[in-house]
């Protein structure tokens, strides 16, 4: 057959698999070579600080360059990542990338900026978090209070004593902590209150239809209202327009992200970015 000489890479293929299943063993058979072959890549969406206007941070997005399967986005193959246990060793990558990333762009001039990087959950129970954490801050020199670790309820479900206690570990090292996706999951209220997060990122899908639908108003504002009463930062994504960045400014939302301001980019772009961003605000007061 084409496997035995070698040739083809797809002839794993056994009668009987869907279509889908196939997708899902090439791409992690491929995902397991990314780093080696340098595919992955970090992206940057800046975080702007809403009164003020002002460039506060960036959220680190991961792409993935992979032309055999079209450049699968993280949507995509972060599942597959998860499910395979490709994620610890692919999310370490990432921390310490970006690390070294924000700390070389701090001594090129940029201001200080805080990163927020997404975490799965699967990091947290199969590879050791806080000492991936310890190692990227140590190597790259970051002060721990520039880093933001992003979490999602979907870790929270099970909630026992070792996750609470890498949570404490975590904030012990002096990282912020913050509720991703924050509206889409179930138990949202009571994770508040037990968690230390220090940020909550309003969902999206909230956001989205702000300028047009009073219930999506009246639900972020109940957000925003509940973030502050726990002294915590309250993030708006997918910010896409000035209707929305005002709606939002009104209700004092603290910082926005969103294609109103930039999608993300990679680290070139976005040096580019933030120069003409800075000159913008000192000319036109912004
Ligand atoms: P997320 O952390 O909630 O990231 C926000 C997503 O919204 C990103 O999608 C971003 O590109 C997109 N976005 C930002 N502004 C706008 C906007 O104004 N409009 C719209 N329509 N979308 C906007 P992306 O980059 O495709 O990432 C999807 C998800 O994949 C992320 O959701 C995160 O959960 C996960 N992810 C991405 N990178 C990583 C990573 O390095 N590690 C882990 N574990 N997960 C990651
Ligand atoms: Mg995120
Ligand atoms: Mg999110
Ligand atoms: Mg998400």
């Amino acid at each position: 057959s084409a496997k035995e000489k070698g040739g083809d890479r797809f002839s794993f293929y056994e009668e009987g698999m869907s279509s889908e299943t196939e997708l899902r063993l090439e791409m992690e058979n491929q995902l397991r070579h990314a780093i080696d072959r340098n595919e992955l890549n970090l992206y940057f969406q800046p975080v702007i600080h809403l009164q003020s206007n002002t460039l506060r941070g960036v959220e680190v997005l991961l792409r993935w360059q992979n032309a055999n399967l079209n450049n699968p986005g993280p949507d995509q193959f972060i599942p597959v990542a998860e499910q395979s246990g490709l994620i610890v060793g692919i999310g370490k990558w990432v921390l310490e990338n970006a690390c070294k990333q924000i700390v070389s762009w701090s001594k090129s001039g940029l201001p200080q900026l805080t990163v927020a990087i997404n975490i799965s959950a699967k990091q947290f129970t199969d590879g050791d978090i806080v000492e991936n954490v310890r190692y990227a801050l140590q190597q790259s020199g970051l002060p721990a209070a520039q880093l933001e670790l992003e979490i999602t309820e979907g870790l929270l479900i099970n909630d026992t004593p070792e996750i609470r206690d890498t949570f404490a570990q975590l904030k012990n090292l002096g990282v912020h902590l913050s509720l991703d996706d924050f509206g889409t999951g179930y138990a949202s209220l009571s994770y508040l209150k037990r968690y230390p997060f220090d940020t909550l990122k309003i969902d999206r899908s909230f956001v989205h239809d702000i300028d047009s639908c009073n219930d999506s108003v009246t639900l972020t504002n109940a957000i925003i209202a509940m973030g502050h009463s726990f002294n915590m930062t309250v993030i708006a994504e997918g910010v896409e327009n000035l209707n929305q960045r005002r709606i939002l400014r009104e209700r004092h939302c603290d910082m926005i992200q969103g294609f109103l301001y930039s999608p993300p980019l990679p680290a070139e772009q976005f040096v580019s970015w933030a120069t003409r961003y800075a000159e913008m605000q000192r000319t036109q007061h912004v």
